[in-house]
């Protein structure tokens, strides 16, 4: 879009306008960098058509407007003019911006988003490359080229060589590339009360917080508990969050990461992802603040080596395979699962699996749950009972603080529910109750189910549906030899008929509410 410059000599006119979204909040980033504030005006538009599109939690509408309005604000102390407006889309915010100030030319930066960027090519809006993710997904789509399969392993060795991090020369420090073995320590019980002390940064509520509904339309479809100050809504509140992490909650991150304690729902992870999905933190900046703690002796190899992999490896990764990926490959289902979103998720019905009791509760409480509960309690019930991954995409990204569509297309489509068919994970990630147990510390003695029954009205609703699961899938997945041991254990069973009749009946009631 290129308007021709202040056609009218009207210094309020004609200047060039940077669109910054909502999740591009840094002032280093390539849309912003450089800008002079005297020739540079900014729009940001807050978006009803996207507040309106689907039941979105309360903290994660609440982050993205407060922290787009402190960084107009910060914007405004940097010099440059800001229009920050609420429109009926963002369309719509472009039109009535460019009637107000006629400027000469729009640039923004691509939009991490499939849809955001071909909004913005429609709208003739001038793109510069995203340079929020350390690998362009150009670069990435070069690396694959020729190779076939490739792995999140090959993509986060070709970026650890490429940085140097954790690097002595062609080797990685310590010998192993991977530390994940040394990660997967099933919980004791210090470990809820060790992390206890080290709680999140709390930030006290303050006007921004306070007038956040002047902002909102009034009829969106919002649940969960509100703000409480946990999730950083400014660059200063998103460095003091990096800061507890790396120098007190890191050394600790590595051993137990797999590990869940009822009620304790951040144990020892960095909660940093929000802050990094906003823009407000930079993955450099965030992985050089993890090699440092190791290169200093204040963390170990297994935690640092287990959350760069985290930040270098599958965030990059997931990005370059969802803006590769065909247009269709968010409504891909490999596995035809077609049954609706259990009720249990939605708070709709109360479960008694104390599992995922656990883990909706820490979503409804805060937008969040850790890597586990997400991947092996409430992604791999969903895929086990043939949840629509469409559907499970969708609540997801509404529920979860870090959630956008470019991340939880990839990490349900491909890495949840195996929907992909295989592109991102070799195998699905599914399992019975004996994984659960083992990784939980009071999960599953308590639990109205038993954990080691497939069959009985006791038994654990995880157990039946795992085996009915690999039954139901057999000619998808029977030939994939990373599962071959289970469906030799499945062929072993001497009561399938039954797993399955009680499969049927967990299945009917998880839609129905009454699990
Ligand atoms: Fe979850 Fe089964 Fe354990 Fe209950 S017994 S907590 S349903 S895994």
């Amino acid at each position: 879009m290129d308007r021709g410059r202040d056609p009218d000599g009207d210094p309020d006119r004609g200047l060039t306008t940077v669109w910054v979204w909502g999740d591009q909040l840094d002032l280093r980033s390539a849309h912003l960098r450089g800008r002079d504030p005297g020739s540079t005006r900014v729009l940001m538009v807050v978006s009803e058509r996207k507040l309106g599109e689907r039941r979105w939690h309360r903290q994660k509408v609440h982050l993205v407007v407060t922290a787009m309005r402190r960084f107009a604000d910060r914007l405004t102390e940097e010099g440059f003019a800001v229009d920050l407006r609420r429109a009926p889309s963002m369309r719509a915010g472009l039109a009535a911006h460019v009637d107000a100030f006629d400027p000469s030319e729009v640039v923004a930066m691509e939009p991490a988003s499939r849809t955001g960027t071909s909004t913005l090519e429609g709208l003739g809006v001038r793109l510069v490359d995203n340079d929020h993710f350390l690998c362009h997904w150009s670069e990435f789509a070069t690396f694959r080229a020729g190779r076939g399969r490739t792995t999140m392993e090959d993509f986060y060795r070709w970026r650890r060589r490429s940085t140097g991090w954790l690097m002595e020369g062609e080797e990685p420090v310590g010998g192993r590339w991977n530390l994940d073995a040394d990660n997967r320590e099933p919980p004791d019980a210090a470990l809820a009360p060790t992390a206890a002390a080290d709680p999140p940064v709390i930030d006290a509520p303050d006007g921004f917080d306070a007038s956040l509904d002047d902002w909102l339309p009034e009829d969106l479809r919002l649940f969960g508990d509100g703000h409480d100050g946990t999730w950083a809504t400014s660059r200063e509140g998103a460095l003091a969050r990096l800061e507890r992490f790396t120098t007190r909650v890191l050394p600790r991150f590595g051993d137990h990461q797999d590990a869940m304690v009822t009620g304790a729902w951040h144990l020892n992870h960095s909660l940093l992802s929000h802050a990094l999905n906003l823009g407000l933190l930079h993955p450099r900046e965030v992985i050089e603040a993890a090699v440092a703690a190791h290169t200093d002796g204040r963390a170990p190899l297994n935690a640092v080596e287990g959350f760069v992999r985290q930040v270098l490896g599958w965030r990059e990764f997931l990005w370059g395979v969802y803006r590769t990926a065909d247009a269709g490959y968010a409504q891909r289902n490999a596995l035809d699962a077609q049954e609706p979103l259990p009720p249990a998720f939605t708070g709709a019905a109360p479960t008694a699996m104390r599992c995922v009791d656990d883990s909706i509760t820490s979503v409804r409480q805060h937008a969040y749950a850790h890597h586990i509960q997400r991947l092996m309690v409430l992604a791999n019930l969903a895929t086990l009972a043939g949840v629509r991954p469409d559907a499970m995409t969708d609540w997801m990204h509404g529920s979860f603080i870090d959630a956008y569509d470019w991340v939880m297309v990839p990490n349900v489509i491909g890495m949840g529910t195996f929907a992909d068919g295989g592109e991102v994970a070799t195998k699905p990630y599914v399992s019975g109750g004996a994984y659960i147990d083992r990784m939980s510390l009071d999960y599953c003695r308590p639990c109205r189910y038993d954990r080691t029954k497939r069959t009985g009205e006791d038994a654990c609703p995880f157990t039946t549906l795992y085996w009915d699961f690999l039954d139901r899938n057999r000619a998808t997945l029977g030939a994939n030899h990373r599962i071959g041991r289970a469906y030799a254990n499945l062929d072993r069973l001497s009561d399938l008929d039954e797993v399955r009749t009680r499969a049927a009946q967990v299945r009917s009631m998880l839609s129905d509410g009454t699990l």
